[in-house]
């Protein structure tokens, strides 16, 4: 195996009485990680490798370019997505017909309802990659709805040696039986980018409706404290990847709800690990209370900030 990388030491998240609070990178390449000491990976969002690709992948140009992540993590952890084709990130050899409401069609997960090969091909890519690395590979699929979607895709990671698998909440259904799911997986990852588009509605590139997707509105709130319960219940992690993880003192609001990690872009980690080394816990879950009685976003901020 390859040595044993420096530890993240310092660069460890945790708040001022020590409860941790994993601090990841989102990615699309080894490359954007540009030397920065980090935890693990909490989002390699691999369809960002084959967007140009007019052809799907093969097996052996996706163990390689799986590999050279991994390769950079040794013994960290790597959260590896499987492709979220469609809608905000088409695929070209996806790109099967035209839809009329593409963020409402055959996206992420379900592009496996017509495409079960290429799923099962990148499942097992992901795996053999992870079998020569030590990087602590897990999966976790996008757009996910159901249960059974959950269940399913355990099923063909589990299959393929893939011992750690999760799903990333991004639809209120998903979100209303996280609890239910988590007995299907062994983690969850909310992704507030979709988990706002669809809980309000409002297309995530629309400017306009920016006040909708602000990811301090209650309804969002109650969501991600809703999957973060059912993690505790069962001592399952519940992660956060989307963009919100990025501003501090929402880090602050999520480490309160119980979140227990908190993934993003990687230059913005040193400013949420100084937010949470200055609060305690119990001080993040009274700003989380606080937080969720709140009427509105700005209230929410207010509510939070001004301590
Ligand atoms: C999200 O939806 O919040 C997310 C992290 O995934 P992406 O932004 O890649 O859709
Ligand atoms: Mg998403």
């Amino acid at each position: 195996p390859a040595p044993r990388a420096a530890p993240a030491g310092d660069h460890l998240g945790r708040t001022s009485d020590g409860h941790r609070v994993a601090l990841l990178a989102n990615i699309g390449r080894a490359a954007e990680l540009g030397g920065a000491a980090v935890e693990g990976i909490g989002l390699f969002r691999t369809e960002l490798l084959f967007q140009h690709h007019v052809d799907p992948p093969t097996m052996a140009e996706q163990v390689g370019a799986y590999a050279e992540v991994f390769a950079a993590m040794p013994d960290r952890q790597v959260i590896v997505r499987t492709l979220d084709a469609g809608s905000d990130k088409p695929l070209p050899f996806l790109r099967e017909h035209d839809e009329p409401n593409p963020a409402l069609g055959i996206r992420g997960l379900r592009v496996a309802r017509r495409r079960g090969d290429i799923l099962r091909t990148q499942i097992a890519a992901i795996a053999e990659a992870a079998r020569r690395h030590t990087a602590r590979v897990a999966v976790m699929a996008p757009m996910v709805t159901t249960v059974a979607e959950a269940a399913e895709f355990t099923a063909l990671c589990r299959d393929a040696g893939l011992s750690t698998v999760g799903v990333m909440i991004e639809v209120p259904a998903a979100a209303v039986r996280a609890a239910e799911i988590l007995q299907a997986v062994d983690f969850l990852s909310v992704g507030t980018n979709d988990l706002s588009q669809y809980t309000f509605a409002a297309d995530r590139r629309s400017g306009e409706l920016a006040d909708l997707l602000d990811p301090w509105q209650p309804a969002l709130l109650s969501l991600i404290a809703l999957c973060a319960a059912a993690g505790a219940a069962v001592g399952r992690p519940v992660g956060v990847c989307g963009e919100a993880a990025a501003d501090p003192a929402f880090a602050v609001v999520l480490t309160g709800l119980g979140v227990t990690s908190l993934s993003m872009s990687p230059g913005a980690i040193p400013a949420v690990r100084a937010a949470l080394a200055a609060h305690t816990v119990d001080e993040c879950r009274a700003a989380a209370q606080r937080a969720l009685a709140a009427g509105d976003p700005a209230a929410a901020r207010a509510a939070v900030t001004r301590v």
